[in-house]
């Protein structure tokens, strides 16, 4: 399955919208997050200068999972804005509404759409902001200007089919996701071991022909691999599906709706607000509401389709827990793994047609490049890594003005909901906000 989602929209405005002068609000990553600040600037803030840069050649959210029956994990209620303004223009309700499909989808009785169908809803609004989007713009460093002593704004450089330019900004705002987790050992391979953020199009790419016995090994035993695992039973139907964790694989997600207030608008400011040891506590105990685990109707389907073939005579699901991969490589034709159980403490080495990672992301961000010329700027922890504060800007030396917000990062200070969608309109809420605040109040 090919997805071509970018439509006519692109730059087709920037051209008219660039202007000389600092922008109040300048957004790098254009994913739910800063499309999320986008919008409310929009709604609430028209006048201001505000710009959004985006590397991608239009709107995208995970294309390379975007699979046709994949369901959202959140209820179409956590869209951008509604926890926000109800009322607002860019809710899901409306989506709905304005392509006719409202009925249809109430009689479904299903709060949670398909990651397709969300993803159309994303792409719907980000077309309604087109005006303040820069597609195919990629950020690649920020500088300090400095004015007697003090820095007072940023040069956000970027490289688009113009070239390379820059721009100034009062406020830059951070949406730029988070980088592929790939374990240590693992030798990535375009064609043979890759990420599942490139799932869809190297898999048809790579292995076209969805009658040939190919044998793949899916690691990791959370959301993504469970949803790998069931594309490639349903695809690839003579196919040997191995399952590889370091964990147990699969387990269900903690999602009763009691730790389901673990994501809810004012958890980020609960947690925040929590001693350390108890965060820690939390972010210990609770990590399945999220985290190495895989929705529970998924988890069924999976059971279902292995019963299926175990009747059909094809080969059912491998599922290998609690191993470590000492090393994955390409080695002529295929791939080979090296794998340590962890509890027998056993070796085996395996041999496969394709390798898929599904390891996550690593939302530890241990380092941000485009900020490297400002970082003597900031206040680090006691690991050397960046902090933000309650609004979740970035802590600063006193001689440092401008604004620097990392709104969806760091699970250890403002909780679960970061890396998600699930309070985006609240975090966009306080982001904008705080620097509204500090504009018509003049004390940055
Ligand atoms: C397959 C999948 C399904 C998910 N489903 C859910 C779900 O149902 N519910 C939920 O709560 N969470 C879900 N998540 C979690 C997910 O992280 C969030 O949904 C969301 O994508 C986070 O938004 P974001 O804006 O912070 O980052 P992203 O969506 O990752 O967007 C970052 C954007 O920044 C751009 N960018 C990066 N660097 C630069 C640069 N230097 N210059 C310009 N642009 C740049 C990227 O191209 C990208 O478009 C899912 C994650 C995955 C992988």
């Amino acid at each position: 399955m090919k997805h071509s989602l970018c439509s006519s929209v692109e730059n087709k405005y920037m051209r008219l919208y660039f202007v000389s002068g600092s922008y109040l609000a300048l957004g790098i990553g254009l994913g739910p997050m800063n499309l999320a600040i986008a919008a409310m600037l929009h709604e609430e803030h028209p006048g201001e200068k505000n710009i959004f840069l985006e590397k991608e050649r239009c709107f995208t959210w995970h294309p390379g999972m975007l699979m046709e029956n994949a369901s959202m994990q959140t209820p179409f209620l956590k869209d951008l804005v509604t926890t926000r303004n109800p009322c607002s223009y860019f809710t899901f309700i409306n989506f709905l509404k304005e392509h006719g499909n409202l009925d249809e989808f109430i009689s479904l009785r299903n709060l949670f759409p398909t990651r397709l169908e969300f993803s159309q809803y994303l792409s719907w609004v980000a077309t309604k902001l087109s005006k303040n989007i820069s597609y195919s713009s990629e950020v690649t460093k920020i500088l300090p200007i400095k004015k007697l002593g003090k820095i007072e704004e940023l040069e956000v450089h970027l490289e688009d089919s113009l070239g390379k330019r820059k721009f100034l900004a009062k406020n830059v705002i951070l949406g730029m996701g988070f980088k592929p987790n790939l374990p240590s050992g693992i030798e990535v391979d375009d064609k043979k071991i890759f990420h599942s953020s490139n799932f869809l199009r190297r898999i048809t790419d790579n292995y076209p022909d969805l009658l040939k016995p190919y044998s793949f090994a899916v690691v990791g035993s959370g959301q993504s691999a469970a949803e790998i695992a069931l594309y490639l039973m349903s695809n690839y139907k003579n196919s040997k599906i191995t399952v590889l964790s370091r964990g147990f694989v699969f387990r269900g997600l903690d999602d009763n709706p009691i730790i389901n207030l673990l994501y809810a608008s004012d958890s980020g400011e609960k947690f925040y607000s929590m001693p350390e040891i108890s965060k820690k506590n939390y972010l210990e105990h609770l990590t399945t509401s999220n985290f190495s685990a895989a929705d529970s109707s998924t988890i069924m389907e999976i059971a279902r389709l292995n019963y299926q073939r175990k009747h059909q005579q094809l080969p059912t699901i491998n599922l290998i827990h609690f191993c470590h991969i000492i090393s994955a490589f390409v080695k002529e034709n295929h791939c080979e793994i090296n794998i340590r159980n962890t509890v027998s403490d056993q070796s085996e080495h395996l041999k496969f047609d394709g390798v898929l990672l599904a390891t996550g992301y690593d939302n530890k961000e241990p380092s941000i490049p485009i900020l490297d010329e400002l970082k003597d700027n900031f206040i680090l922890d006691s690991d050397g890594k960046y902090m933000t504060d309650f609004n979740h800007r970035m802590i600063a030396k006193d001689n440092f003005l401008p604004g620097v917000y990392l709104p969806n990062h760091f699970h250890n200070i403002h909780g679960f909901t970061q890396g998600t969608i699930a309070d985006l309109p609240f975090k966009a809420k306080k982001v904008v906000s705080h620097i509204m605040n500090l504009e018509h109040s003049c004390k940055r």
